[in-house]
């Protein structure tokens, strides 16, 4: 398409609009996924990518080229995506940020990578999109920072950080910061992520772009590196929650075969009440939410969203959380608990990484995890270990089970009075690269917000809200009830076309 100067470039459209303009062969999906790979190579020092096979995506583009000329192709064929480095692909590594998978390549792709992509998953056909690329997160899905991937990412040859767009000295938040990094700084429309308590919500905050992470069960979390796997749930990153609902319709779907633990709801079309009205809505406000801890930046942010919302016709209605302050002791027992158990198959035979000098098997094993895993990962086998053990369990992590129930009845209680709920995202602005890297505790407690809702498996989302301090983003966090996506999506939907937070693009870019 020849382009003028008051075309918009490829990279500023949406999923929405590259869809269209794919299908009525205004651009091809091989000159959209060569403008992309372009953009990619000239930003590495955002230190977003970690692998590209350009021949791969190339090829993917050319078959999406074909399936729109023949009229076969799925709804999103030909827009570029890039997958979190924790879902397995086979034309590109997967390493999930670590030694010990320095160079994997998987036999197969995750399901959700086939949802979106060109492949079968059981007996449904892919939506077409075409893979960019895998992009940096943080060890095994652990972290807050996008600070702890321990694989170079692309133009690098050690480890790096993921650097924010909007200040290039700043977190992009995490663990699905390259994520997030690359669709704010237009690399990709869109890309995969998946949040066990945050990771999809806090980097779309931090990086001011809209993610939704769907009810427990909704995507298959088949070929999605297990983390927690009780937590564990993959959603979509993306400018708007217009782009975010397509994507989503194409990720989720039961896949029992594979994930005993999918849902076996059907797809749905997630756009489909993107335009209702929200006259009358009831949002319920957290009192917890907006306590002391809740920086005066962030908090007028979110303030000036919810106005907004009233504009729109809804009512705010106080509900309270009780135990969100639980909600960090409770996480930090039950995703260690559950990674020390994920990640012992990691042990030098089955996968990855070994040891080179070992005496016997005993030896073998130690040397080669302690080589292959970072500090915070061993940190958390170690706690997860801990509470597992005989003499502990009871009063840890059985303790933490039942406050997790809990923590999922308040929810229920709230919904008595509200339809959604809204508060912050996160405490404060992405922070600077190295301010908190040496105290886990301190990342940590800025999950606070996001827990309660992975705690309970419900839906929930984050929505550009504004700037705060040091024009930083800062993200509106909306949590729905179980299966409620649509409802959220239209919330969220209702709010970008009364504000446009979503379409501000980090200087540079
Ligand atoms: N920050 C949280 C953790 O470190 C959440 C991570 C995630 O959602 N993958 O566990």
């Amino acid at each position: 398409m020849p382009m003028t100067s008051t075309t918009p470039e490829l990279h500023e459209l949406s999923v929405a609009v590259l869809a269209q303009h794919l299908r009525e062969r205004k651009v091809s999906a091989l000159e959209t996924a060569q403008h992309f790979l372009t953009r990619v190579k000239a930003n590495e020092s955002l230190a977003a990518f970690v692998d590209l096979n350009e021949d791969a995506t190339l090829a993917q583009a050319r078959a999406a080229d074909q399936a729109l000329a023949a009229g076969t192709a799925g709804p999103l064929a030909g827009v570029p995506i890039a997958h979190k480095d924790i879902f397995v692909t086979r034309d590109f590594v997967a390493t999930a940020g670590s030694r010990m998978l320095a160079g994997y390549r998987s036999p197969f792709d995750a399901t959700v990578v086939q949802r979106l992509g060109q492949g079968l998953a059981g007996n449904v056909s892919g939506a077409g999109m075409v893979t960019l690329g895998k992009v940096s997160c943080d060890e095994f899905a652990m972290g807050s920072a996008n600070e702890k991937s321990a694989t170079p990412p692309l133009g690098h040859t050690s480890p790096a950080p993921v650097r924010n767009p909007w200040d290039s000295c700043r977190i992009p938040g995490g663990s699905s910061g390259g994520s997030a990094a690359a669709v704010a700084a237009r690399l990709t429309p869109a890309a995969s992520g998946t949040d066990t308590g945050g990771s999809i919500r806090q980097p779309a905050s931090f990086c001011g772009i809209t993610g939704i992470k769907p009810t427990y069960g909704r995507a298959s979390r088949y070929g999605m590196i297990a983390y927690a796997s009780s937590l564990d749930q993959a959603g979509p990153m993306a400018r708007s929650a217009e782009d975010c609902a397509l994507l989503l319709s194409a990720m989720c779907g039961p896949d029992l075969d594979r994930d005993s633990t999918s849902l076996d709801v059907p797809a749905e079309d997630f756009s489909r009440s993107l335009n209702d009205s929200i006259n009358g809505l009831r949002i319920g406000i957290p009192k917890e939410f907006f306590g002391e801890g809740l920086a005066s930046d962030v908090r007028a942010a979110v303030d000036a969203a919810l106005k907004e919302y009233e504009k729109l016709g809804a009512k705010l209605v106080p509900i309270s959380l009780p135990r969100t302050e639980l909600s960090i002791p409770v996480y930090y027992i039950i995703a260690p608990a559950e990674a020390s158990s994920n990640l012992s198959r990691f042990d030098g035979v089955k996968f990855g990484h070994r040891a080179a000098d070992y005496t016997d098997l005993v030896s073998m094993y130690k040397k080669t995890r302690a080589e292959g895993f970072g500090d915070e990962v061993k940190r958390r086998i170690m706690v997860g270990a801990y509470v597992l053990s005989h003499g502990y369990y009871d009063a840890y992590y059985l303790q933490a089970q039942k406050i997790r129930r809990m923590i999922a009845d308040d929810f229920q209680n709230a919904f008595k009075t509200c339809d959604v709920i809204a508060g912050p995202v996160a405490p404060t602005v992405a922070w600077k690269i190295g301010e908190k890297s040496d105290d886990p505790v301190a990342n940590y407690l800025a999950d606070i917000f996001t827990l309660p809702a992975s705690l309970a498996g419900l839906p929930g989302m984050s929505v550009p809200a504004g700037f705060g301090a040091n024009a930083m983003p800062v993200g509106l966090q909306l949590i729905g009830n179980y299966l409620q996506e649509a409802k959220l999506l239209n919330v969220a939907h209702r709010l970008q076309q009364a504000t446009d937070f979503h379409l501000r693009t980090p200087g540079g870019f």
